[in-house]
């Protein structure tokens, strides 16, 4: 039987080239965004069929109860979940306002640990279960600008290193997954010939790069509270 993978933030970009290698490698995609016409639009190039797509908001606790309660439901128990979901809103924190600070935390924080929360129990059940939560190297590194972004992934770090000793024993892994630099619509507004020039790799990375390493993560037996740096080496030069 083939595995049921829930990519959240699934309907472009990272999560988006996520669905797409896993449904190519087998798996039964959940693809959730909180715009269900276009997570719907994404299931159209996943190979083969039975892919399902759900409308939700990760930050909001009661949907996204709901939206698991429903996979589970119609597609069985979870064997990997993927947190791609996530929004940036760049300013220096003079400039930050308030609501902006809350958005971050509560998409790109609160929203994996709510859809972690919600699979866990689904993936008591399978063989091999996994987690990969999408972090940043700004969440390690720090980037003047982004300091509640930075501040919302380096407390996935700590989320994904904890988690995954709580769930060790059920044989469950959690890993997180840093990228520098990747070519969606979040780094849509940079010029990549100004940011590129502090890559060694010379260029932004593609969606389809990191959702080889988030499959190499998942399909992995043996590591688990791991941070995995797909940054064309940008790390090394912060
Ligand atoms: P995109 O903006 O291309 O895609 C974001 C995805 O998240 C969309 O599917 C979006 O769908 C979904 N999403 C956003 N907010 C929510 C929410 N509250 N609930 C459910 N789904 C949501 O971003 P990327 O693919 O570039 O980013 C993916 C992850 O990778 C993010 O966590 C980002 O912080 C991280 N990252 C990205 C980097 C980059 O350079 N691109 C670098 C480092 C980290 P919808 O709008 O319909 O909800």
């Amino acid at each position: 039987m083939s595995r049921l993978a829930v990519v959240c933030g699934g309907s472009r970009g990272i999560g988006g080239a996520v669905s797409r290698l896993l449904a190519e490698r087998g798996c039964r995609v959940a693809v959730v965004s909180r715009n269900e016409d276009a997570a719907r639009a994404a299931l159209a190039s996943l190979h083969g069929a039975d892919h399902v797509a759900l409308g939700c908001d990760v930050s909001k606790e009661q949907e996204v109860q709901k939206t698991f309660e429903t996979i589970q439901k119609t597609c069985g128990n979870i064997s990997y979940l993927v947190n791609a979901a996530g929004i940036n809103r760049d300013a220096l924190l003079l400039r930050s306002r308030p609501e902006d600070m809350l958005a971050l935390l509560h998409t790109n924080l609160l929203g994996s640990m709510l859809t972690c929360r919600a699979a866990l129990r689904s993936m008591l059940h399978t063989r091999g279960a996994a987690v990969v939560n999408i972090g940043s190297v700004v969440g390690l590194k720090g980037n003047a600008g982004q300091s509640v972004y930075s501040a919302s992934k380096a407390g996935l770090e700590g989320f994904t290193r904890s988690l995954a000793k709580e769930v060790a024993s059920r044989n469950i892994r959690v890993n997180l997954l840093a990228p520098g630099f990747i070519r969606t619509d979040m780094t849509s507004g940079l010029k990549e010939e100004d940011g590129a020039r502090s890559i060694p790799l010379g260029r932004f990375g593609e969606p389809e790069e990191v959702a080889q390493a988030v499959l190499f993560l998942l399909e992995s037996s043996y590591i688990t509270g791991q941070v995995l740096v797909v940054d064309g080496g940008l790390q090394l030069a912060m």
